[in-house]
């Protein structure tokens, strides 16, 4: 099988120089597989994305010396396949409608029970107060979940392939972990055609990636992309997650750290070889 590999930043500001790293990361994984690089564009939080953050991509990416095939996936394309997908979990029973509101959530919430987590990859853990609604009630401004206790029922002993530095070797789900320490993520937000979970899985499968590249801030999610993948038949890729480009306090770059734009670097006369030594590649 061919190594196919993508770039899938989201244009909601400047790419940095943890972007540079993944990107360039995944372009030299491929290129020395005789593989694909891939790029494909997240702009599904339309309300975010901004056109003229989606044109820098493509100059910074191609100033860095990267080139991927064309035409760009782009997420505002694919409403009908997110659409689908959501259509199937819900055929399966799996899905409801969800009108909580952040603060109704912590309020459910209640007082930390010792042992049980409260947070997950998503944020709080969701408690659960609409699982008994049908998705027949769905309003206007209603998310909609994915009910994670239901969804266990359907899944066999699964696990999946893990080529990053600090997970490498192959790792067993638990679904009594991830009814715990995930529970019901969302999988259509307000005012969206799908989430970043149902969205990922399905353009990864879409594309055709065998081997999903990027940082270690989306190591817990993997678990549920790989649940979202087995019961939507989807096939499910290796995983590769970096380890993150931080700032000289050790705080994790963040879009809004223009600091470390590659844009800026651009400008002050950095060259794409300077970018691939700042992030610790080889020219
Ligand atoms: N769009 C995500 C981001 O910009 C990356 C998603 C992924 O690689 O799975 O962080």
């Amino acid at each position: 099988m061919t190594f196919k590999t993508r770039f899938a930043p989201s244009p909601t500001g400047p790419l940095h120089l943890g972007h540079a790293y993944s990107a360039l990361l995944a372009y030299d994984m491929a290129r020395l597989s005789d593989g694909e690089f891939l790029l494909r564009i997240e702009d599904i939080d339309q309300g975010r994305c901004r056109p003229h953050w989606e044109t820098q991509i493509y100059e910074d990416l191609t100033w860095l010396g990267l080139d991927w095939s064309t035409p760009v996936m782009r997420q505002s394309d694919r409403a009908d396949a997110y659409t689908a997908a959501l259509k199937h979990l819900s055929e399966m029973g799996l899905t409801y409608p969800c009108s909580c509101r952040r603060s109704d959530i912590e309020l459910a919430a209640g007082a930390p029970q010792e042992g049980v987590p409260q947070f997950g990859p998503d944020g709080r853990i969701y408690p659960g107060s609409c699982r008994t609604r049908a998705l027949s009630d769905q309003g206007a401004n209603d998310v909609i979940r994915l009910n994670m206790t239901k969804a266990m029922a359907f899944l066999p002993k699964l696990s999946f392939e893990e080529t990053g530095p600090s997970h490498m070797g192959a790792h067993m789900i638990n679904p009594q972990h991830l009814i715990q320490s995930v529970g019901d993520i969302i999988l259509q937000r307000r005012g969206m055609t799908g989430s970043y979970h149902l969205s990922v899985v399905v353009d990864d499968a879409a594309q055709g990636i065998t081997r999903v590249i990027r940082g270690e801030d989306l190591w817990e999610a993997t678990k549920i992309h790989v649940i979202l993948q087995y019961l939507l038949s989807l096939s499910s890729p290796t995983f590769h997650h970096h380890a993150l480009i931080r700032d000289d306090v050790g705080k994790r770059l963040a879009k809004r750290d223009d600091a470390r734009a590659i844009r800026k670097y651009r400008d002050e006369g950095a060259t794409p070889v300077d970018i691939r030594k700042m992030v610790g590649l080889s020219a």
